[in-house]
């Protein structure tokens, strides 16, 4: 009689650990909230352009972000990962999904030209493909889109892309390459854009140089041919002080 009594009280403790199990499994979706915060520093802009549309507009079925630009503007993973789909849809046009290790999908649609086939190991910053208006798009812009663990036709697990890249609004210029810190970054980029704007007559070509880790303003100085004051007053540093995926300007 007692072994019948352990075996059950056994196998409760057994079902308990199961239904304990899947409580986690749904408890994983929320901590996705916890995995944005962590990626929200790191993932950069995909292209050079323009806000033209943000999530969740006509009636909540955009679900994804619009930056308007030139034709061929390159096109840049946010972040590392492997090329999941590279094909032409009627609807995305030329379209490249990645698959990044944070287990998040990324989208960009309506290129121009793709440049990586599926299966392709991506690092963060490659050019992926040249902005379009391929598939159903009015205009040269890009469409962007994350989604969480997968893409579903539902686009059920899409995300807010500002989330990750950083707050933008409509009419707002963005830089490729600049990783998301929020306000500051878009800032940061506006000034450098007025700044370009400022010397149409500057006679040798600008460049952008993005921070590595472990750089500082005289290494960057001295790969770059320059002196650290030059670089300095490019970008309107008033201090020494750099951080990695900062896009500088340089000669
Ligand atoms: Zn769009």
């Amino acid at each position: 009689m007692r072994d019948y009594i352990k075996r059950f009280l056994i196998a409760i403790i057994m079902a308990l650990f199961v239904s304990l199990l899947f409580l986690g499994g749904t408890h994983s979706e929320a901590a996705g909230t916890e995995e944005v915060n962590d990626i929200n520093d790191h993932w950069i802009w995909p292209a050079d352009g323009i806000i033209s549309d943000t999530y969740g507009t006509r009636q909540g079925r955009h679900k994804g972000i619009d930056i308007a630009g030139r034709i061929d503007t390159p096109i840049l993973a946010v972040e590392d990962g492997v090329v999941e789909k590279s094909y032409y849809s009627n609807t995305y046009g030329n379209v490249v999904f990645i698959k990044h290790p944070s287990h998040f999908v990324t989208v960009y649609a309506h290129l121009n030209r793709r440049n990586v086939p599926r299966g392709q190991i991506i690092k963060q910053g490659d050019v992926i493909g040249e902005m379009g208006k391929t598939g159903q798009a009015t205009g040269t812009h890009l469409h962007f889109e994350a989604h969480q663990l997968e893409w579903r036709f539902d686009k059920k697990y899409a995300l807010d892309p500002e989330k990750l890249l950083g707050k933008a609004n409509v009419g707002e210029s963005v830089q490729a390459g600049i990783a998301s810190m929020g306000e500051s970054v878009l800032a940061a980029s506006s000034q450098l854009r007025l700044h370009q704007n400022d010397n149409p007559n500057i006679s040798t070509p600008l460049d952008k140089y993005m921070v590595k880790e472990g750089d500082t303003l005289s290494t960057i100085a001295q790969k770059q041919n320059t002196t650290v004051s030059a670089v300095k007053n490019l970008n309107h540093l008033t201090s020494d002080l750099i951080k990695p995926k900062q896009i500088l300007i340089v000669p």
